[in-house]
């Protein structure tokens, strides 16, 4: 979706933009003053696990749950749980750190990395059907391969994380709140009513 018509939290509208106007995630790096979308900076997302701040606009998340932005897979894994009536785990580490509610709706919408956290990891078969879909070309092949959509923003009770030489690794704990999509446009409605509750203006 055009990142111009998705409406911004207030402190992803107060983050540095690129060249393009793309406000840039807390946690991307920058080299030669270009930020790397596509990069997960290790201080900077460190900075954020110890200070519990979100990894997509930098401010303080209060107590409560945390919310990311999961790929294909999971998004299949959790539905899957769900519909069998069993507690979803998943304790694989990740390196994708929480954030609120609107600014991962907000990323689900507007950042492609970000919205298919896999695809910059692995070279999957996931991988190729995340990717080819989220650049639009869905196919109802590709729609009917993923039960739980082609990805979700997900909220979960807590989550823990460590950090380490050269990386910081999350693990998410008590899955509160599925939102799968087939397209992450979906999330526009939600995103706009999250903006509009008091004090919700992240
Ligand atoms: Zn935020």
């Amino acid at each position: 979706m055009r990142f111009e018509l998705v409406p911004m939290p207030d402190g992803v509208g107060a983050r540095p933009r690129d060249g393009r106007g793309y406000p840039v995630p807390a946690i991307t790096p920058w080299h030669g003053g270009e930020p790397q979308f596509a990069l997960t900076d290790r201080d900077r997302s460190a900075d954020c696990a110890l200070g519990r701040r979100c990894s997509v606009c930098g401010r303080l998340m209060e107590r409560g749950p945390v919310w990311r932005v999961v790929g294909p897979a999971e998004s299949a894994a959790i539905a899957g749980a769900l519909a069998a009536g069993q507690p979803y785990r998943n304790l694989a580490p990740t390196m994708e750190g929480p954030g609120h509610r609107a600014c991962m709706l907000y990323a689900s919408m507007v950042c492609p990395y970000l919205a298919r956290p896999n695809a910059r990891r692995r070279g999957t078969a996931e991988n190729a059907v995340g990717g080819d879909a989220a650049d639009g070309l869905t196919s109802a092949a590709v729609r009917g391969a993923a039960r739980g959509g082609l990805g979700a923003v997900v909220g979960f009770g807590d989550y823990e994380y460590a950090v380490t030489d050269n990386r910081v690794l999350f693990r998410f704990l008590d899955l509160v709140e599925f939102l799968p999509h087939e397209s992450a446009d979906e999330h526009l409605a939600a995103l706009r009513a999250e903006l509009a509750k008091p004090d919700r203006g992240r």
